[in-house]
């Protein structure tokens, strides 16, 4: 290994200077005004990668590559999740895919994968006691996310309470998932807000991003937000065996779960999952910029561990970008 002393000065400049930008951006990003296109901040990402991967006394726990999200604002109180909110490693094609399930089938017995659509919106993390949702918050860094309880509650498709007509609430339950505005609200939202002389927003993630950051709960009412769940992290007086397993209990609990979820058994029907959205990527009514497959199996998931930022178990295949989000259009966000 190379010691901190043998890396170039001019390399570490350009290490600190990529890092600093990424942590900048992302920062703009959860606001949800990003200046930079996401294949650009990708790219960026890659690169400062590449460099880590030369020069490995650089990968330091405070790297962006290494961390989730981005620090909170002041704008909303702090909460502590119960469990680490993660992000999701990514393959970018066929290759990185077979090797992501070859390294996961080298240590366990794999006999399902689930498969959804990676929705491009707002990851939430939301807290129940005893069927009551007393807390929601952003991702944030992981650890610590934002208070937006009363933003939240705003939304039709999350219960207040959990219907208990199947099975009873269970004493806790933290659920994750994702918030979004469907495409037809989108541009209702930025046809309006033309009319009203306001700049429109670049993307339905951007949209979604600042109407759920309302400091007035109203505003956000205004919004009409939706949302899937698709997670479940601290929970007592339940037992999950299996992630599909799970999507059921939520289902039946009246939580917002994706009928477009499949368990499959080969990297095969992945592959061919995979390949319908790719064709079908505008039938949902919301934006996704991926699959999502996971090892359906939850004592495999923990015998499989995660890394600082991402599960093993998971892996988050990205489609090529779309033409429509072009960095111009990045720049013109509203609040
Ligand atoms: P990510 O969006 O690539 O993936 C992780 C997230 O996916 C999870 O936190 C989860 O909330 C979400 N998700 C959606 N559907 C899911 C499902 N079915 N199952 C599980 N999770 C699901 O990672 P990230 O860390 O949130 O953000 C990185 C992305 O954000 C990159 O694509 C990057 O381009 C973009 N970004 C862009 C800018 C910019 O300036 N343009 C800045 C920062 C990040």
């Amino acid at each position: 290994p190379i010691s901190a002393d043998d890396v170039p000065a001019d390399v570490r400049e350009q290490h600190a200077r990529l890092s600093q930008d990424l942590d900048d951006h992302s920062y703009r990003y959860y606001l949800g005004s990003p200046v930079i296109s996401d294949a650009e901040y990708d790219r960026m990402m890659a690169e400062l990668r590449e460099l880590e991967a030369r020069y490995p006394s650089l990968v330091t726990p405070d790297s962006p590559t290494q961390k989730v999200g981005a620090p909170i604002s002041n704008e909303f109180a702090p909460v502590e999740h119960l469990e680490r909110m993660q992000s999701l490693d990514n393959a970018f094609d066929d290759e990185q895919l077979a090797a992501w399930a070859q390294r996961v089938g080298a240590e366990v017995p794999v006999e399902a994968f689930l498969c959804e659509l990676k929705i491009d919106g707002l990851a939430v993390d939301l807290v129940y006691e005893r069927g009551r949702l007393v807390r929601a918050a952003t991702r944030g860094d992981g650890r610590v996310g934002e208070d937006i309880t009363l933003n939240i509650r705003t939304i039709d498709a999350v219960p207040l309470r959990l219907d208990e007509s199947v099975h009873p609430a269970p004493e806790l339950l933290e659920v994750r998932g994702e918030v979004f505005l469907p495409a037809a609200a989108f541009e209702e939202l930025n046809a309006r807000l033309a009319d009203e002389g306001k700049p429109p927003f670049a993307n339905p993630r951007n949209a979604a991003a600042g109407s759920l950051r309302q400091k007035d709960p109203r505003v956000t009412a205004s919004r009409p937000l939706s949302m899937l769940v698709h997670g479940v992290g601290a929970h007592r007086g339940v037992t999950i065996t299996h992630q599909s397993q799970s999507y059921e209990l939520l289902a039946a609990w009246g939580l917002p779960v994706s009928d477009r979820t499949r368990v499959v058994s080969s990297l095969e029907e992945v592959r061919a999952y995979i390949a319908y959205y790719a064709e079908h990527r505008h039938d949902p009514e919301y934006e996704i910029d991926g699959v999502v497959v996971k090892v359906d199996d939850v004592a495999l998931q923990r015998r499989l561990g995660s890394t600082s930022r991402a599960p093993r178990w998971a892996i988050a295949y990205k489609y090529p970008p779309e033409e429509v989000t072009t960095t111009l259009l990045d720049i013109k966000t509203s609040v």
